[in-house]
């Protein structure tokens, strides 16, 4: 089976409510998508996100690197998987959301040449996993509104966006949110990267007084500080996760052995696709730490991606963050992922199980 068509497109959602950060916000989902072709008439889909503040893709530069790696990946057989990815890699540095793309179709690929749904090429598991779903930032009363219709939507764990503004404004939303949805659902905070370590463990320490159980805080420093990470999981209860921290296996590797988080996140768009991120829950796993599988703000093919690397991990992967297909009002692609809820069921159907994508625009093609 040869590779022999490329084609990039890109599709627009908008989404139900404005998606807010301590770093951003977003009123559509504007991906990159990719369908790799072959000579047997399969077809793989792969997805990018537009994720500039966090992996400094955009769409115009995924779209110039492609036109580097394409070429390189043409009249390839299928069969030399390794080698084909070491071609995506080693063409470009850094790209992670474009490369994530490409190999999400590949993997899509090599599954349908087998027959088999994406998450048995993995290593087998239940094909049906449960998310937590993203609470923006917004004043009190619009975060309490927000997280009961969630909870009334079947959601037992919400990812409440903090960081973006006092200490104590964020103090005062999670305890609103908690006396508002009662002590049965699971809270996780996500400050972005919106807390100096010290900012952070004030506001972790006085909710932890305050009785209010927190899974875990997500990213409450800034990225590239490691040592302020380390800081916070030292002085505080609650678990810390690293995830804007971590891109690659050696970001996972420095995060692990020198303890500066609790949980690893793994999202495609960062660790440049499945491969590094089965190598990152791997050693994970050697450091008796656990992961989440999160998604940045993405559509179905991706997201479906990150279901089937989720249930093949299972035995690692702790906490699902898979909800972007639940923050678009409606969908471009034709089957892969199921959502009811918070349950995301996947399809028995060979690779990602996705048929179709519609309304692409700014269509570029490589072939053979
Ligand atoms: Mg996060």
């Amino acid at each position: 089976m040869l590779i022999t068509r490329i084609t990039v497109g890109e599709v627009k959602v908008p989404l139900k409510v404005p998606f807010k950060t301590a770093m951003r916000s977003v009123r559509e989902l504007h991906d990159l998508v990719l369908m790799v072709e072959t000579d047997t008439g399969l077809k793989g889909y792969g997805e990018a996100a537009v994720t500039a503040v966090i992996t400094g893709d955009l769409l115009d530069s995924m779209r110039a690197a492609l036109a580097l790696i394409a070429p390189r990946l043409l009249g390839r057989r299928l069969l030399d998987f390794n080698a084909i990815l070491r071609s995506i890699h080693q063409t470009v540095l850094h790209h992670s959301s474009l490369k994530a793309a490409l190999e999400i179709a590949l993997y899509d690929l090599r599954a349908q040449q087998l027959g088999l749904p994406l998450y048995q090429l993995l290593g087998g598991g239940e094909p049906q996993i449960k998310t937590d779903i993203t609470i923006s930032i917004n004043d009190v009363e619009v975060m309490v509104r927000d997280a009961r219709r969630a909870v009334a939507a079947g959601f037992d764990c919400l990812k409440i966006k903090v960081g973006g503004r006092t200490w104590r404004d964020d103090v005062e939303s999670v305890l609103a949110i908690e006396r508002a949805v009662g002590p049965h659902v699971a809270l996780c905070l996500d400050a972005n990267q919106g807390w100096s370590p010290k900012q952070a463990v004030q506001v972790i320490l006085a909710l932890e007084k305050a009785n209010v159980v927190l899974e875990l805080v997500e990213q409450p420093v800034k990225a590239a500080d490691l040592a302020g990470l380390k800081f916070v999981t030292d002085r505080t209860l609650t678990p810390i996760m690293a995830d804007e921290a971590m891109f690659s296996v050696a970001d996972a590797l420095r995060i692990l052995s020198s303890g500066s988080a609790d949980i690893i996140n793994i999202k495609l768009m960062k660790t440049a696709g499945i491969s590094q991120a089965l190598e990152v829950a791997h050693l994970t796993r050697q450091h008796h730490k656990t992961c989440m599988v999160g998604c940045m703000l993405e559509g179905v093919i991706s997201v479906t991606a990150a279901a089937h690397l989720a249930v093949a991990l299972d035995d690692v992967v702790t906490y699902i963050d898979l909800d972007g297909p639940q923050l678009c009002e409606g969908s471009a692609v034709a089957g892969g992922l199921v959502m009811d809820g918070p349950w995301i069921k996947l399809p028995d159907a060979p690779g990602l199980g996705i048929t179709a994508v519609h309304g692409l625009t700014q269509i570029v093609v490589y072939e053979t």
